[in-house]
């Protein structure tokens, strides 16, 4: 069937000048190219040339998900509060989670992450051990009140992500099933041509133990990263790569100002001595119970949780600051770990480096952060991590060879999430023996929407976007540029490149000059551009690479020869 899109008849609108509130590539190019509009902060529309990149993506991961025997389904993004309450993330995931309530009051929230739902559906249809090990995924919208949504569609408020749910009865399916995952995703960011790098992750706010991100190197990325250009060594700086040892001059155990904190804190001292009302909704605060950390946010209502936190509470509160004081101080920010990993307690500030102020950690999430903890009462630090090279040269941990630092944008995660979730659900299936085994859980995530920004960020070039051919709207860009007789010829090839299966997007606009149709083809991106112009009656067009811009006069039959 062939497929030919004339232009003349598209819905696109290219625009000469950046937006005005662009600061990164993919945001200014595609909004310029006509493939998205911004409808507010976050939320954006997908117009029919980004519609079908964004589909092209969506098919891609599809496949790959389908090859590793994964199953499709679609959950709701609208979702009841209750599943979110049993296991503490209503109030975890902070301001982030977009809440609603419907006419009769009841609570809701848009789906952030689905790991509630999806436990509560394997919960549903699988009892034995026969009907494991599965893995579900599905292609769907998210939604997040990010506090800076800016950068267009690499950080919008509603989102398109795939996310996939793995259950086993083993630690061993567990890691199989995640195995699996992770080499899928390699398939699928090289089929999506996008160039990128594994490297450990803070499990965050999902909790749970061994989780890798996939970063895409690009300078509007908001992640920064270490990797070694002579060995595989790579890391978040957020994250870790052990680098053994404390250091030299024993600074983990520095001076730290004790806090003036009641024995016993009930929740009114506490939020006395944070100063806040005692109803105040309260986040990531480090927390002692019975001798182990926890990080634990105090939530606003009061009936449901504050009861049960307050057994919980011993002297080692601290207080709360948010992310914004870190902001373009990476130098303030070294990793330390204690025993109880990293979800729980992310990372201190070297007093050092910032003389007089306290202490301060990662909470239990990111982008929040715990001052005045105290090291050795609030936590032990076992070991030293040297997560965050300040400089470039550091040396490489693994090989000692130059260390580089980067930005990135990241563009998958994967999570062995372990038992947190089917144990806040008691979703158990029957063993071989007859008795119930506990199932345990990864997560993986990729952003669908994201991979197209990142992927236009890493390709694009100062004349426009620049697809690779799988992801591009169109194989082939015929553009008519003359007269009648011109756009006679770019027809004719256009439908037997559409009869041998291309993809063709023609430019066939009458009174549109051929300079305007050249300067949108190159920022529209399609990755072959062909022109029938000057030679048209001898049959002659051109064939331009987008990337290259090379460029050579071919017969119509050598040029279909060529593209298909
Ligand atoms: P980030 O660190 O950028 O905020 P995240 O770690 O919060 O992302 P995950 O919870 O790991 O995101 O979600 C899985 C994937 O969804 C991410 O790896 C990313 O590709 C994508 N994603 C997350 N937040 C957004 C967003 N606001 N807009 C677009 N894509 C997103
Ligand atoms: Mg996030
Ligand atoms: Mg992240
Ligand atoms: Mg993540």
């Amino acid at each position: 069937m062939a497929q030919v899109q004339r232009m003349s008849r598209l819905m696109v609108k290219t625009l000469r000048d950046d937006p005005a509130d662009a600061e990164t590539l993919s945001h200014k190019l595609l909004v310029r190219a006509g493939y998205v509009r911004r409808n507010a902060a976050g939320i954006w529309s997908w117009l029919p040339l980004g519609k079908k990149v964004l589909e092209n993506v969506a098919r891609v991961v599809r496949e790959e998900m389908d090859a590793i025997g994964a199953q499709e389904v679609l959950l709701p993004a609208l979702l009841p509060k209750e599943p979110y309450e049993a296991t503490g993330r209503w109030d975890e995931y902070g301001a982030e989670l977009f809440r609603l309530q419907d006419r009769k009051g009841a609570d809701y929230l848009l789906g952030p992450t689905h790991e509630e739902i999806f436990t509560q559906l394997v919960k549903d249809q699988c009892t034995s051990y026969k009907d494991l090990p599965v893995i579900l995924y599905q292609i769907q919208t998210k939604y997040r009140d990010e506090a800076r949504p800016r950068s267009g569609i690499l950080r919008g408020r509603e989102f398109q992500m795939k996310d996939s749910y793995s259950f086993d009865t083993t630690d061993e399916g567990l890691a199989e099933s995640y195995r699996l995952h992770r080499e899928a995703y390699v398939r699928i960011f090289e089929r999506l041509g996008l160039r990128h790098k594994i490297v450990s992750a803070v499990s965050g706010a999902m909790g749970g133990s061994a989780s890798e991100e996939f970063l895409a190197p690009a300078a509007a990325g908001e992640d920064t990263f270490v990797y070694c250009p002579s060995c595989d060594y790579a890391a978040n700086t957020e994250a870790v790569t052990f680098a053994g040892g404390e250091p030299a001059d024993g600074s983990a155990h520095g001076p730290v100002e004790e806090l003036d904190t009641p024995d016993t804190p009930t929740i009114e001292t506490l939020a006395e001595h944070l100063g806040v009302p005692a109803s105040a909704t309260l986040k990531n605060l480090l927390v002692k119970v019975d001798g182990e950390i926890v990080a634990v946010g105090v939530p606003g209502d009061r009936e449901v949780d504050l009861g049960k936190l307050e057994d919980h509470l011993a002297p080692a509160v601290v207080e709360m600051v948010t992310a914004d004081d870190f902001t373009g101080r990476p130098d303030l920010v070294r990793g330390y770990v204690g025993p109880q990993g990293l979800d729980k307690v992310r990372y201190l500030a070297d007093p050092r480096v910032a003389p007089g102020t306290a202490w301060v950690t990662g909470a239990n999430k990111p982008d929040t952060h715990a001052r005045n903890v105290v090291v050795g009462r609030d936590f032990e630090v076992d070991r030293y991590l040297d997560v965050v090279v300040v400089e470039d040269g550091d040396p490489c941990p693994q090989c000692g060879a130059g260390l580089r630092l980067d930005r990135a944008i990241e563009i998958g995660h994967i999570f062995q999430l372990g038992r947190k979730y089917t144990d806040a659900f008691q979703l158990d299936v029957l063993g071989q023996n007859g008795k119930p085994v506990r199932v345990t859980m990864g997560s993986y995530g990729v952003g669908v929407s994201r991979a197209v920004a990142a992927l236009a960020e890493q390709t694009a070039d100062d004349k426009g976007l620049c697809w690779p051919r799988e992801i591009a709207p169109a194989d082939v860009h015929v553009v008519a540029a003359g007269k009648a007789l011109q756009t006679e010829l770019a027809l004719e090839v256009s439908e037997k490149l559409g009869e041998a299966g291309l993809r063709v997007l023609v430019d066939d606009r009458a009174g549109v000059s051929p300079g305007v149709k050249f300067t949108d083809a190159e920022l529209l991106g399609v990755p072959q551009i062909l022109v029938a112009g000057r030679r048209s009656g001898e049959g002659v067009v051109e064939l331009k690479d987008r990337r290259t811009g090379e460029r050579e006069e071919l017969t119509v039959e050598e040029a279909l020869a060529r593209l298909t």
